[in-house]
């Protein structure tokens, strides 16, 4: 008996809690927050009292200690209830806070990482730029050491959280002449001066997410603000792994949601004196979709479990986030097919879970990253 595919007790527990959290606390936010472009940043507090911004942070602060299959429950869940909000969500959770947690000094922990966990402030992180993106270490900003403080320009692109958030997480060089290695990484507060939304960013999905431009213009970051030094880049990169793996899970319960939608539909609606599922060519897409989701399901787990258990996993959460964002691609269009003509109409869920799939191949490492990943760790 090696092989155990079962949640634990304590795990099932925690499912229902967020399905039940998530009915009665989120689900009235989405359609506003969808219409509006706007997070619903009212959640964040909420989220912290009920322990789902800390699952896998310590006790020590005021995390629950919980390790990543549950955190994947939680972005499955929210991915069935609402993309931009998930996104929002993880971008705090996996991208702003996990790396404080990782290498923050105790007074950043203090400042960020306990208020950050109780929903009190928001994170975002800041490493894309309008001329980098997946070759990160071609970004401009610059920080230049004066003194007791840093002096950082530049601008950065698509931050998710970048409006609504007190933090960024920066990278910037202070080394110019080291390429790559010459990057370091900064936590600066959103109210120093100089820090500023130079844009809002209208998407094609994801809406409800908050997302925006920043600009730093001799901004005056102070020293004990640096969270990662020079040579430190590649490494704190490597540690986003597991921000993959529930990335990866996302797109799992979206693609749930387009599934559960498109089968429901299938049962109500008729055509030709019989509900459209009952014709073999919907039942066969249906049962199609079913498999892919329950496939990538099982990756991202597979991902979840060996990075749990402290297992090499670079490969296995690559593969994870590259599969169920082709599967949540497949799966929502096939959704739309399924609804017919409706499924073309803002009025059904169909064609939101549609436009939100799109972006599973093009955040947290594109699908040719993860390719380039994946085929690295193949030897090749
Ligand atoms: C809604 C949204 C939210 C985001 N949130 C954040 C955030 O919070 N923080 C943040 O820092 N960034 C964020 N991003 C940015 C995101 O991470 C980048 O868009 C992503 O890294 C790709 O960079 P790019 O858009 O510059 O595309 P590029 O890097 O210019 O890539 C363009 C195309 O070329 C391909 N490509 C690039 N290099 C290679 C290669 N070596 N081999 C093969 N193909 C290649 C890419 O896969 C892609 O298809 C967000 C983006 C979006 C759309």
């Amino acid at each position: 008996m090696g092989l155990d595919f079962d949640f634990t007790d304590e795990q099932r527990m925690f499912k229902d809690m967020i399905v039940d959290f998530g009915q009665n606390e989120i689900e009235p936010l989405v359609e506003d927050a969808e219409k509006n472009e706007l997070f619903p940043v009212e959640l964040f507090p909420k989220l912290g009292e009920m322990g789902l911004l800390g699952i896998v942070f310590p006790e020590e602060y005021g995390g629950v200690g919980l390790d990543k299959i549950t955190d994947c429950i939680f972005s499955e869940e929210m991915g069935k209830i609402n993309a931009g909000i998930a996104m929002c969500v993880n971008a705090h959770t996996s991208l702003s806070m996990f790396p404080i947690y990782k290498f923050g000094t105790d007074a950043q922990k203090e400042k960020y990482l306990i208020p950050g966990i109780e929903g009190k402030i928001i994170g975002s992180l800041g490493l894309t730029e309008p001329f980098a993106g997946s070759d990160a270490r071609s970004i401009k900003s610059t920080a230049v050491k004066k003194g007791d403080k840093y002096i950082l320009n530049g601008t950065k692109t698509w931050i998710t959280n970048g409006t609504i958030c007190d933090y960024a997480i920066v990278a910037a060089y202070t080394d110019k002449s080291k390429k790559g290695t010459g990057i370091s990484i900064f936590i600066v507060d959103s109210n120093t001066p100089g820090f500023s939304v130079s844009a809002k960013m209208h998407k094609l999905g994801h809406r409800s997410a908050d997302t925006s431009e920043l600009i730093f213009e001799n901004c005056e970051v102070p020293e004990e603000n640096m969270l990662v030094g020079e040579g430190g880049f590649q490494g704190a990169m490597e540690t986003l792994l597991g921000a993959r793996i529930t990335h990866a899970a996302k797109s799992v319960g979206i693609a749930q949601a387009a599934l559960d939608y498109a089968l429901q539909y299938s049962k109500e609606r008729e055509a030709f004196g019989r509900p459209i599922s009952k014709f073999q060519a919907i039942g066969f897409k249906l049962a199609d979709m079913a498999v892919k989701v329950e496939t990538a399901r099982l990756m991202v787990y597979k991902a979840a479990w060996l990075y749990s258990n402290g297992k090499k996993c670079v490969k296995e959460a690559s593969m994870a986030k590259l599969y169920a964002a082709e599967v949540v691609q497949d799966v929502a269009t096939e959704g739309v097919q399924v609804l017919g003509g409706y499924g073309y109409s803002v009025e059904y869920l169909a064609e939101r879970y549609y436009r939100d799939a799109k972006l599973a191949s093009l955040t947290e490492g594109t699908s040719e990253i993860q390719r380039i990943v994946i085929s690295r760790e193949l030897g090749i």
